[in-house]
């Protein structure tokens, strides 16, 4: 199914000198381009009303039942600049797939993947002079989905709203890549079986804030998360996933099995390293033995991936009662040579053997 994107320009776009002010040094998350693309959802009618229009507040009546209940769903993506000065997404298919997953778990109606790739392209197009030609810049889109009928009940919500909105980022951390330190938090879990861990739902995020202001506290950046039933499996960050490299040359991330999100940046990392023939297990991995093996120099790297922050070097982990440093508590070599890799392909310096780019 396609919807025809109706047009509505921004009246007053930033000027070009204030808009190439800002890209120089976006930082991330709060540069916003002039654009968003809108699509209405009314149950009966379907998805409806697409159009690119300026960049505004959306009016939400107070009972709407995002407010109360919760009913949200968001993707994440970037456009890179291509060394022709063209623009291209990365696996943008992907995204419209998990975005579907999330809203079957959070009993709403899915978009059509062709109107999110349509969406996200025709928002890219219009401001396409917003993709920073920073080294590592890129303008990362968020598109999502909230519950818009006015009404109290808890019940799914007969009404959506569907956008995607662009921000114009430079590197993730303040500073550029260095090496995180990781809060292994016993009090609090992520996700359960039978929960939404593996749906990209807002709800998750809000409910991860906590341990993440409780690893600030142990002096540690983020949070890495143990399964809920047992408190011993690693699973994931709050936004990233986690790879860990053995002296022998094998890697290892933890499995999906519904308490974790399934990130595109981890399935992309696994097909780099099995192509250039190395072993990833996908398989649980203990707190215990990641203690033992980051002492015993068995485990020489650990990395984080996400979209947002790529991959990150993992130097250290802490909890309760242990606090140990991963192979030399820098950037590793494999993390740094999968990092290239990736953004190579991302940014056209590299060839695309997958066919994961796709010109907007
Ligand atoms: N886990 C969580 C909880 C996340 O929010 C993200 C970011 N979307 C990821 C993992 C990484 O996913 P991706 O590689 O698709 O960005």
């Amino acid at each position: 199914m396609s919807l025809t994107f109706e047009f509505q320009p921004n009246a007053a776009p930033l000027a070009t000198g204030e808009r190439d002010a800002l890209l120089a040094d976006p930082g991330f998350g709060r540069v916003f381009t002039d654009h968003m693309a809108v699509v209405r959802y009314t149950e009966g009618q379907g998805w409806h009303s697409a159009r690119i229009q300026a960049r505004e507040p959306i009016a939400t009546d107070p009972a709407s039942s995002v407010l109360h209940y919760a009913q949200e769903i968001f993707e994440g993506l970037k456009a890179y600049r291509q060394p022709d000065g063209g623009v291209a997404l990365f696996r943008p298919d992907a995204n419209a797939r998990r975005l579907r997953q999330s809203a079957k778990r959070m009993a709403m109606p899915e978009l059509p993947e062709e109107v999110f790739i349509d969406s996200v392209r025709a928002l890219v197009r219009t401001d396409r002079d917003w993709v920073p030609s920073i080294p590592n810049g890129a303008l990362y889109l968020r598109p999502f989905v909230f519950a818009s009928e006015v009404f109290l009940g808890v019940k799914p919500s007969s009404e959506y709203i569907y956008a995607v909105i662009a921000s114009a980022v430079g590197s993730y951390w303040k500073g550029g890549v260095k090496a995180i330190s990781l809060w292994a938090s016993q009090s609090y879990t992520r996700a359960a079986p039978g929960g939404t861990g593996a749906a990209k739902c807002g709800g998750n995020y809000a409910a991860s804030l906590i341990a993440l202001a409780e690893a600030g506290r142990q002096g540690c950046e983020q949070v890495v998360f143990l399964d809920a039933v047992e408190r011993r499996w690693v699973e994931e960050l709050g936004g990233m996933n986690i790879f860990f490299v053995f002296a022998d040359g094998t890697l290892r991330t933890p499995p999906l099995g519904g308490t974790i999100l399934a990130g595109i940046t981890r399935d992309s990392l696994i097909r780099l390293a099995r192509d250039q023939g190395l072993t990833v297990e996908e398989a649980p991995y203990g707190i215990d033995q990641w203690q033992e093996d980051a002492k015993s120099g068995r485990l020489v790297e650990a990395f984080a991936c996400g979209t947002a922050a790529v991959v990150t070097p993992i130097g250290r982990v802490k909890g309760e009662g242990f606090d140990v440093t991963i192979g030399t508590g820098g950037t590793g070599q494999l993390t740094e040579s999968l990092r290239r890799q990736l953004t190579d392909i991302q940014f056209g310096r590299a060839p695309d053997p997958h066919g994961w780019m796709m010109r907007v």
